[in-house]
């Protein structure tokens, strides 16, 4: 199924093709700061309805991944990363449409170690 995603005020849309069980809730000082709930897939499986110039980016320590966040309303919806040579998207359900968090399943994962 596709789900479709948008920050707040809608300046970065997008769409992403698949389903999810659950999703990762990581306690590192990113993650736990800006209440990310994550989905990973390919990033094929995600489709931006926005141009690309759209989209503020925010790294840190090794700057292996790209947190995306809209510059005007500062939600961030997605990042994108590589994974043993893989592009991914990790999908921050939260800014899905359709998703009623109360029922997500949530895997803790304790990034604060990592
Ligand atoms: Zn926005």
């Amino acid at each position: 199924m596709k789900h479709k995603g948008s920050c707040h005020c809608g300046q970065i849309r997008f769409e992403v093709e698949g389903s999810f069980d659950e999703v990762v809730e990581c306690n590192c000082s990113h993650c736990s700061r800006k209440g990310y709930l994550l989905w990973f897939v390919p990033r094929g499986q995600l489709t931006l309805h926005s141009a690309e110039s759209a989209l503020a980016t925010y790294t840190f320590n090794k700057h292996a991944i790209k947190h995306h966040f809209c510059p005007n309303c500062g939600c961030a919806p997605f990042g994108f990363g590589a994974s043993n040579g893989t592009e991914m998207a990790a999908v921050n359900v939260r800014c899905l449409e359709d998703v009623e968090l109360a029922s997500v399943k949530r895997k803790s994962v304790d990034g604060r170690s990592f």
